[in-house]
């Protein structure tokens, strides 16, 4: 059973040919069209759609203003594209630890994380479930900071009934295979900030405003758009949207029962007034477990699984650059060794989830049974 599958079929392929047949390949008609279903969906004024994540963020931020040796504020637990693109800034990532059991920055150390020097604070909704986005937007308030959410993987998750991308200064989506929708590679900022739209509008299509029969640059811009070939993919997504929602619902919810048995791993939790958007379901294994012989295991018994996400300031570069001992982060450090993800998909049934269920019961079991040596 693998890990992932996009549910990409017949309307993605149609979809496809009728761009083709048009002749006009570029940003136009299509990624309009996707923008406003994004907008629909977020309830926000303005979205852009992009050619990933990655740029979205990197595009949001320097249409924040944020500029070389400024501080951007994130959560350590995180895929290492939200610390890349402050660093491609030339400003500096701070790292701050996450709560053990969402995953998600900790509203608490935030404040202490603040100088005169940050420029931005970006929580990330990780695997699909809403940071604690109250407090931070408070804190934030009260210093001034914008806040940039990292929704890559939240598309419908809900944050006391508000939806991820409508709930910071702005908010960036992700269209990545992994993702809740895909367009191949892809990804949206949605924003109701009238001004913050405009100037990402010009630095997403190389700083040029239209002026009479040509263009003027006014910027020093990117290119940073979705092609129309892409943006039509994410059309027929959208149409899909509501099954992809309701069957990563009702499969995380047959997943947490079944597991709640299991000795040793911890479900994920959905706080109070939160929709998981289970972009990725990740259960904690408990310390004494190896986690990486878990992962071994499972593939004998044909489960492909992977670790949650990664604790950045162990990557090298970040390890290199910065040295952060593992005590400074101690919540993030362990997510990194312990926490586990593994398959779902819409296209799973309730059996398949048995089968993850039961696998993982077995791999637990086999992986405490068996010293580490004595299996290799
Ligand atoms: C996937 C992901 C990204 C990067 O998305 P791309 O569209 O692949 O650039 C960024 N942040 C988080 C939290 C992600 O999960």
């Amino acid at each position: 059973m693998r890990l992932n599958l996009p549910l990409t079929g017949a309307e993605e392929l149609a979809a496809v040919a009728e761009v083709l047949e048009s002749g006009y390949l570029t940003q136009g008609p299509k990624a309009a069209t996707l923008e406003a279903l994004v907008n629909d969906t977020v309830g926000t004024e303005h979205a852009f759609a992009v050619s990933s994540a990655t740029t979205g963020l990197h595009l949001a931020l320097v249409g924040l203003g944020v500029k070389p040796d400024d501080e951007v504020i994130i959560p350590d637990f995180s895929f290492p594209a939200t610390a890349n693109v402050v660093v491609q800034l030339g400003a500096i990532p701070v790292f701050v630890d996450i709560e053990p059991d969402t995953f998600n920055l900790a509203p608490a150390l935030l404040e202490a994380a603040i100088t005169p020097r940050t420029a931005a604070i970006m929580p990330v909704h990780a695997f699909g479930l809403t940071a604690d986005m109250d407090p931070i937007n408070h804190i934030a308030a009260v210093h001034g900071i914008p806040v940039l959410e990292d929704a890559a993987c939240a598309l419908t998750a809900l944050y006391n009934g508000r939806p991820a991308g409508s709930l910071g200064t702005a908010g960036v989506f992700s269209f990545h295979p992994r993702k809740i929708i895909t367009t191949g590679e892809g990804g949206m900022i949605t924003t109701n900030d009238s001004e913050l739209a405009a100037r990402m509008r010009v630095l997403r299509t190389h700083g040029a405003v239209r002026d009479g029969l040509f263009m003027s640059f006014v910027d020093a811009g990117f290119n940073y758009r979705l092609s129309d070939v892409h943006a039509a993919i994410g059309i027929a997504q959208m149409a899909k949207l509501d099954h992809i929602v309701g069957r990563r619902q009702t499969l995380a919810s047959a997943l947490t029962e079944r597991i709640g048995s299991v000795e040793g791993v911890t479900a994920p939790v959905v706080p109070e007034g939160s929709r998981h958007s289970f972009q990725s379901y990740v259960v904690t294994l408990d310390e004494d477990i190896d986690r990486d012989a878990v992962i071994c295991e499972m593939r004998e018994l044909d489960v492909e699984t992977t670790l949650g996400t990664y604790s950045m300031h162990l990557q090298p570069y970040f390890r290199e650059r910065f040295g952060i001992p593992d005590e400074a982060l101690p919540n993030a450090t362990r997510a990194h060794r312990s926490a586990l993800t593994l398959p779902l998909y819409p296209q799973l049934s309730e059996s398949d989830v048995d089968r993850v269920a039961e696998s993982l019961r077995l791999a637990v079991e086999r992986v405490r049974s068996a010293p580490a040596a004595a299996r290799r």
